[in-house]
């Protein structure tokens, strides 16, 4: 099948490297030309476990090409994909230029039947907005062409996205009833059969439903991740492991293990975001979402968690103290550091007067892009980038671990004692058991684990 993918960035270019696996002729168009000559140059804009051998062996095989060339997109597949970002407005609420962009992008060009997929994740309603776009610029061109607009939300997950774009729990899609609408249904039908041979993964609803679903299941995730983490600040205060309540928890069926860990915070493009557009589209409709509004505070305050327990320990201000830092990308798998908890903590050290170390195994090149954002150039240099996890450590007062990557989980204590000025670490993922530290001679600051024994 011909497919034009609009947007090349986690979500455009895992589906159109991934697609392009199944057999179909992908077509991917990117605004961005240095990304895009990046791409045609056997390049990778993003660390994603397995996608460079997927995109290299379909680009060779001659099924996916990238260009910027917004009129032979239009023109190329019967499919158009929107996967172009939709990060929020300054009110909170999804902005959509850039999926319009892309709308009017097709409708300048198109002369037959299409189908425009929504993948990005917009509120409830954009699908129209699209439909709006498109025609105005064929009645612009007095051009009579039929079209449909489907939403196919999606559902990967940074740092696993191939095998999630490959492997889907679901796929779900929303198309209308109209006769476009149901020519949409048998392309998509065809193109995701594939993926139902074993069994039926894809949920078919009308386009609304389809919109709304991706927000809820974000929110819903949201929600289990910031419950816990109000739950942990107090088992802290309390005397409580919360490892020990979550395993307790999660053993209910009904409530199950997965995104009950406690921590200090979400971040990613994702959740942050989409919460947040959750809220504000209930506004539009004079409606308060109480519990995601909780959802989003809680996640905000459980971002300085870190900060906070380690001036708790070594006092508000840490001029002359030095700090390791492991891991800085949002979460493990990937070197994306959008909403990151490391930010907030760096920030939180370095006001306080301390000088870092830092060191992610993939965030490196990402982390000095955003810290020159997000700090002053007097305490950009109090950050130095080390080049291994043990390289971080020397002369530092403590280490403070961000992100659970696996290289991080059986580190060598022995070792890390040896390099610390006292054996302290502060754990905002709870990678370590606090008897274990105890026995290793190690002070250690979990999330929610300051049992009382
Ligand atoms: P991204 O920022 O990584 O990539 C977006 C790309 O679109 C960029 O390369 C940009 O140059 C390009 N672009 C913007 N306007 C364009 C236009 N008019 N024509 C062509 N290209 C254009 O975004 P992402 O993380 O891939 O997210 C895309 C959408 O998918 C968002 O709505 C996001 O919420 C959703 N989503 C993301 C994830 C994720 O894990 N990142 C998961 C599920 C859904």
């Amino acid at each position: 099948m011909k497919i034009t993918i609009i947007g090349t960035g986690y979500v455009g270019l895992v589906t159109g490297a991934c697609l392009a696996e199944l057999g179909n002729d992908v077509f991917c168009l990117d605004l961005d030309e240095k990304k895009v000559a990046l791409l045609n140059a056997g390049g990778i804009p993003i660390h994603e476990p397995g996608l460079e051998e997927v995109v290299a062996r379909n680009r060779e095989a001659g099924r996916l090409t990238f260009s910027t060339d917004v009129e032979a997109a239009a023109h190329h597949g019967v499919l158009q994909f929107i996967a172009v970002g939709t990060p929020p407005d300054e009110d909170g609420s999804a902005d959509l230029q850039y999926v319009l962009a892309a709308a009017r992008g097709i409708g300048k060009h198109m002369n037959e039947f299409k189908v425009i997929v929504d993948k990005s994740t917009v509120p409830v309603g954009t699908a129209e907005k699209v439909r709006a776009a498109i025609q105005a610029e064929l009645d612009l061109r007095s051009t009579y062409a039929t079209f449909a607009v489907a939403s196919n939300p999606e559902f990967l997950k940074e740092g696993a996205a191939v095998e999630d774009f490959m492997r889907p729990d679901r796929i779900v899609i929303g198309v209308d009833s109209t006769p476009e609408g149901e020519r949409a249904r048998d392309l998509l039908r065809s193109l995701y059969a594939p993926f139902n041979r074993n069994r039926e993964r894809t949920y078919w609803m009308d386009v609304r439903s389809a919109e709304f679903t991706k927000y809820a299941a974000n929110a819903m995730l949201a929600t289990r991740i910031s419950f816990m983490n109000e739950l942990a600040n107090l088992a802290d205060k309390v005397g409580v492991d919360i490892e020990a309540v979550r395993r307790g928890v999660g053993s209910d069926p009904r409530i199950g293990y997965s995104f009950l860990y406690a921590g200090c915070g979400y971040g990613g493009s994702c959740f942050p975001k989409d919460v947040q557009a959750l809220e504000r589209t209930a506004r539009g409709y004079g409606q308060e979402l109480l519990i995601l509004r909780a959802v989003e505070a809680v996640n905000d305050r459980q971002k300085s968690v870190l900060g906070n327990k380690v001036a708790q320990r070594f006092g508000a201000d840490l001029a002359g103290r030095h700090f390791a830092v492991w891991g800085l990308a949002f979460k493990p798998n990937t070197d994306d550091m959008r909403e990151a908890s490391a930010r907030v903590l760096l920030r939180d050290l370095l006001e306080r007067g301390a000088t870092v170390a830092v060191y992610d195994p993939v965030a490196m090149t990402e982390a000095e892009r955003v810290l020159q954002l997000d700090l002053t150039a007097e305490q950009l240099a109090r950050v130095r980038f080390a080049t291994s996890p043990h390289d971080a450590l020397s002369e530092a007062d403590a280490l403070v671990i961000v992100t659970e990557w696996k290289a991080f989980r059986s580190p060598n204590f022995e070792r890390i004692k040896a390099q610390l000025k006292q054996p302290v670490i502060f754990d905002g993922r709870n990678l370590f058991e606090p008897s274990t530290m105890a026995e290793l001679g190690v002070e250690y600051h979990g999330i929610g684990r300051s049992v009382l024994t």
